[in-house]
């Protein structure tokens, strides 16, 4: 049996054979230690009947642990040279089907149909390319799709935006966003030295569970973004002045802006920072009224 293929030396033979150089644009970063990679196939919680998607495969480091274990992976990767290897590193798995996709661009919700019928749980994985990880996520879980979970490894700082409170530096609209949606809970925190070539910041696993319901009831929850996106516009800026010029321009709107202030008892020279997931919803829906 060969060694897995998150290993140095493996890892270096594949990358040599096919004289493959990474593209820093790509945000390839691949993974080299087998046990943290168990530790994010554990993460899911995905068996012999379960579907994995996996966000960019790379060499096939992660998929080749999943396709050894669950049902079917569908797998999309954006660049085009790492084809030809994974369809040697993945060869001995019919179950996994490689996609030369953009994640950004896939509809997954005709994959899930078309591919993953037969499956009972699925969840979407990936060392997220860093580059469009904010996107990647915010894409997928506005999808509302038949997901169970997501496993994520990101920069520790996305991780750390992700799983932020009010009044910390930390805590911005994708905190909000990413809370909205699902419990976000950190797996564990991955040193950058595990990765060829190594990047300048560690890294973190983190698994969101997509909620039932969301945890604050809104009217209409893409104006609710709108206003969250628009408080936090200009960090340094209070909520009434990012408001204004972001999202309430108009005289009108201007009037209802200080009656919903007023309403929900929220000081409009608080900055975004300071309001709670609960502040945000009722402000949003007084705006409404
Ligand atoms: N999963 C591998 C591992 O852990 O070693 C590679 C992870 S690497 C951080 C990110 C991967 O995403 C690369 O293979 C890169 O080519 C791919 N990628 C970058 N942008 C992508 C996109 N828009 N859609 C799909 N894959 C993408």
């Amino acid at each position: 049996m060969q060694k897995p293929i998150a290993t140095p030396s493996r890892t270096n033979e594949i990358l040599q054979a096919h004289g493959f150089s990474f593209k820093k644009s790509l945000g390839q970063n691949f993974l080299i230690d087998h046990n943290i990679l168990m530790r994010i196939v554990e993460a899911t919680g995905m068996g012999e009947n379960d579907g994995i998607i996996e966000i960019g495969p790379g060499i096939g480091a992660l998929t080749e642990q999943f396709a050894q274990r669950v049902r079917r992976v569908e797998a999309f990767e954006l660049d085009d040279r790492l084809l030809p290897i994974l369809e040697e590193t993945l060869a001995p798995y019919p179950n996994t089907t490689i996609h030369h996709q953009d994640i950004l661009k896939v509809d997954l919700s005709s994959i899930i149909e078309e591919r993953l019928t037969n499956v009972e749980k699925i969840a979407v994985v990936g060392n997220l390319p860093y580059y469009i990880t904010t996107p990647i996520i915010m894409r997928l879980l506005e999808a509302c799709l038949p997901v169970d979970r997501f496993v994520f490894m990101v920069q520790k700082e996305v991780g750390d935006r992700m799983k932020a409170s009010p009044n910390t530096k930390d805590y911005g609209s994708l905190s909000i966003a990413v809370q909205y949606y699902a419990a976000a809970t950190r797996v564990l925190t991955v040193p950058r030295t595990v990765f060829v070539p190594r990047p300048k910041v560690d890294s973190v696993v983190l698994s969101l569970n997509k909620r039932e319901t969301p945890p604050v009831i809104v009217k209409d929850e893409t104006f609710f973004f709108q206003v969250v996106r628009a408080s936090f516009a200009q960090r340094r800026k209070t909520i009434r002045n990012n408001l204004q010029h972001n999202l309430l321009t108009d005289k009108e709107d201007q009037k209802r802006m200080e009656e919903a202030f007023q309403k929900c008892q929220i000081d409009p020279s608080r900055r975004g920072e300071t309001l709670s997931m609960e502040e945000f919803a009722e402000l949003s829906n007084a705006l409404l009224e």
